[in-house]
Parts: structure tokens; C-alpha cells; sequence
């Protein structure tokens, strides 16, 4: 459906995209997935032509997107996208923003828009909102209105750019629930997420952006379980892994449980298991004996549901497990209980501390 050969973009002396080469067939659901500012965005906007790309081809059916003769707004019709910030108008009413795109760009009755509005408003469950305007919306519904409004102007594709990330935890899965729905309706799809079990779940395909190319691609299970490539693992690595800096005693506690809360969260980890992690990490901090340079990070590999406490410190070898060395060994002995196994190792200058944690 649509073919992308050594696509480039260049921003001033900024190489973003330097050779892109893809090819989307028809149902495809495609995941983007990468560090930012390795120009995911950008090629979805070169995709929609919000961006010109430096050099390339893009067609669409064999219709040359770039070509001076092509007919753009026309092929732009066949593609929504949906952005992180909703981009609704904030004037009309949920309704109006549904039927504004049908009426106007295309010649399209009202009364019949306002059907066609009506049933997506109820595919994407906010019917009674219809008379509602964006600013009366949470940011999940306003992210579910800007959605069936894409798909009031009926596309062939959609183009999704991290439609979560501006959202309330809370509020992420009912936009990710609207958007599995759609896939199942065979509606082609490229979407730029975070959300990694999502995108391993919806996905026939993930591409891993780096270095301005398509770094790696593949199907989900070997994008998240066996990437072939070293940049892939370390960023697959990276994504499973949650890190917390900490320079002074007095660190934000209400921080640390909010970022250990979120992970478990987004891992699916049991409440019981959460409680543990956060307890854990407090215990740890506890009987570190410096704070110059307090890095705490918990792995989770979903494969073997293993996961994994560090705590690295700078400074001089302190072994809290050998006999005698904390004054009080309380933390310990509950640190001790509640993990499979404790071990210390002393390298380049850092105290490392790492805890087996027990699963369910
Ligand atoms: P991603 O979506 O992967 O985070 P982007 O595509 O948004 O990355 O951006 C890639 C790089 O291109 C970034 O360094 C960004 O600052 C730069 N960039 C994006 N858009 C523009 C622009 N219009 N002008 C100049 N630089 C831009
Ligand atoms: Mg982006």
C-alpha cells in the first residue's frame, strides 16, 4: 500500500532521517518504537506530508506522493493522524468536530456526517458527549474524540503519533482500548507509542528507529524478546529497566514510590509484589552508609518474570552483609526476607548491591 524508498530529511545541517525503506501493506498494524529524537515523529509527518522530505520516493497504490503533478490533499484524505496534544477545535462541539472534515473538505451531507459522527462516537464510547465541548473533556475522552474524528474522513490508514504520552496514567487505557478496537476492524495502521506491552500486543511489525534509518525491524516477539541488533537490546534493556539518582538523604521519597508504582504498573506486576518493591527500596536506601552518588534501578525481564534490585553507590568498599558492619541490622534481615538472594561486589570505585526479588 505504501512504499518508502531511501527517504530522507534533513533539518538545516541536522541529518534526522537519512535512508528510510519501508513497505506497508494493506491491514498492516505497525509499531514505531525507538529513543526520542531518532525522528519518529518526522517520518510520520513526511508519511502525511506535513514534513517535505530532503530526498526519497513515497507512493501510495503505486501514486507517487512527491511527484509535483499528485493530487496531495486528495491523498492526504486517505490518511488521519492523530497527535499527541488531541489538536481539537476548542469552538465546536465534539459533534461539529466530527462532521467539520466530511462537510467542508468533503462535500458530504449533514444530516448524514451527523449519523456517521454519531456511530463513531459510540465505537469509541463517548455518544453522550456529543453536545459536550473538547475543554469540558479529560484528556482521555478529548484523545478518544480526536480519534473518531480521524476516522470521520473514513482513511486508509492512520497514523498514530504517541497518542498516550500526554495522558494521565490512568487515562492511557481507554485511548489504547479505542485504538485495539480499530485495529481489529483491519484498518491500516503506524503508530509511534512508549507503551511497549501495547505495541507488543497490537503489532505484526515493530520498527526500532535509530541513526536515522530503520534500525531493526521485525515481528513483536523478536523486536522485545530477541532483538538481532546491539542498539535494539540496549534501548529493549533500557525500557524494562527503571532508574532513580539520588544525592542527598533527604530524597524525595513520594517520587521514588510514584516512579517504583508506575513500573510495576506498566510491567502488570501484583499489588502484593508492589508493596514488597517499595519497601524494598526503602530498606535498601536505609542502610546504604554514603549519599554522594545513590543510583537505585529495578530490572524486570518478562520472559523469565525475573526482577532484579540494584543499588550502586560511589565510595569507599562498605559491605553491609558482612557481620558487624551496620550498626543496626533491621533493614537487613527484612531486606534478607523478602528477597531470593542478596549479593555485594565492589568495582570501579562503586558499592553494588543487587536483590533477587521473590515473584508471586
Ligand atoms: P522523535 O519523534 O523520534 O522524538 P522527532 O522526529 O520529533 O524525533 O525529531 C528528530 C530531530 O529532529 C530532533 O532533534 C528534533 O529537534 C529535530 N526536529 C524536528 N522537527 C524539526 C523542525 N521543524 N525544525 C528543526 N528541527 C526539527
Ligand atoms: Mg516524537
Amino acid at each position: 500500500m505504501i512504499t518508502v524508498r531511501n527517504l530522507s530529511k534533513h533539518f538545516g545541517n541536522l541529518v534526522v532521517l537519512r535512508d528510510v525503506n519501508i513497505d506497508i501493506r494493506k491491514g498492516e498494524i505497525i509499531s514505531i518504537i525507538g529513543p526520542s529524537g531518532t525522528g519518529k515523529s518526522t517520518f510520520l509527518r513526511c508519511l502525511n506530508l506535513l514534513e517535505t522530505p530532503t530526498g526519497g520516493n513515497i507512493t501510495i497504490d503505486g501514486i507517487p506522493l512527491l511527484d509535483k503533478k499528485t493530487n496531495v490533499p486528495r491523498l492526504r484524505q486517505r490518511m488521519g493522524m492523530v497527535f499527541q496534544s488531541f489538536n481539537l477545535y476548542s469552538h465546536l462541539s465534539v459533534l461539529e468536530n466530527l462532521t467539520i472534515g466530511p462537510v467542508k473538505l468533503q462535500g458530504r451531507g449533514r444530516m448524514e456526517a451527523n449519523r456517521k459522527a454519531m456511530e463513531l462516537l459510540k465505537l469509541v464510547g463517548l455518544a453522550e458527549k456529543a453536545h459536550s465541548f473538547p475543554d469540558e473533556l479529560s484528556g482521555g475522552q478529548k484523545q478518544r474524540v480526536a480519534i473518531a474524528r480521524c476516522m470521520a474522513m473514513e482513511p486508509e490508514i492512520l497514523l498514530f503519533d504517541e497518542p498516550t504520552s500526554a495522558l494521565d496514567p490512568t487515562m492511557v487505557s481507554e485511548v489504547l482500548a479505542v485504538i485495539r478496537r480499530l485495529a481489529k476492524e483491519g484498518i491500516t495502521m503506524v503508530i509511534v507509542t512508549h507503551e511497549m506491552e501495547f505495541a507488543r500486543n497490537i503489532s505484526s511489525r515493530v520498527l526500532y528507529m535509530d541513526e536515522g534509518i530503520i534500525y531493526e525491524e521485525g515481528p513483536p516477539e523478536q523486536i522485545f524478546e530477541k532483538p538481532q541488533k546491539e542498539k535494539t537490546r540496549a534501548f529493549i534493556q533500557r525500557i524494562r529497566s527503571w532508574h532513580y539518582s539520588i544525592s542527598s538523604k533527604d530524597y524525595d521519597l513520594y517520587r521514588l514510590q510514584a516512579g517504583l508504582e508506575t513500573f510495576c504498573d506498566k510491567h502488570m506486576l501484583q499489588k502484593k509484589l508492589k508493596e514488597i518493591i517499595v519497601h524494598l527500596a526503602e530498606e535498601v536506601l536505609g542502610i546504604q552508609s554514603e549519599f554522594t552518588a545513590v543510583d537505585l534501578s529495578l530490572h524486570y525481564s518478562e520472559k523469565d518474570g525475573n526482577l532484579e534490585m540494584v543499588c550502586e553507590s560511589t565510595g569507599k568498599p562498605v559491605n553491609p552483609l558482612e557481620e558487624g558492619v551496620l550498626e543496626d541490622d533491621i533493614g537487613l534481615r527484612l531486606i534478607r526476607a523478602r528477597s531470593e538472594s542478596v549479593l555485594y561486589t565492589y568495582g570501579n570505585g562503586r558499592n553494588i548491591l543487587r536483590l533477587k526479588i521473590k515473584g508471586n
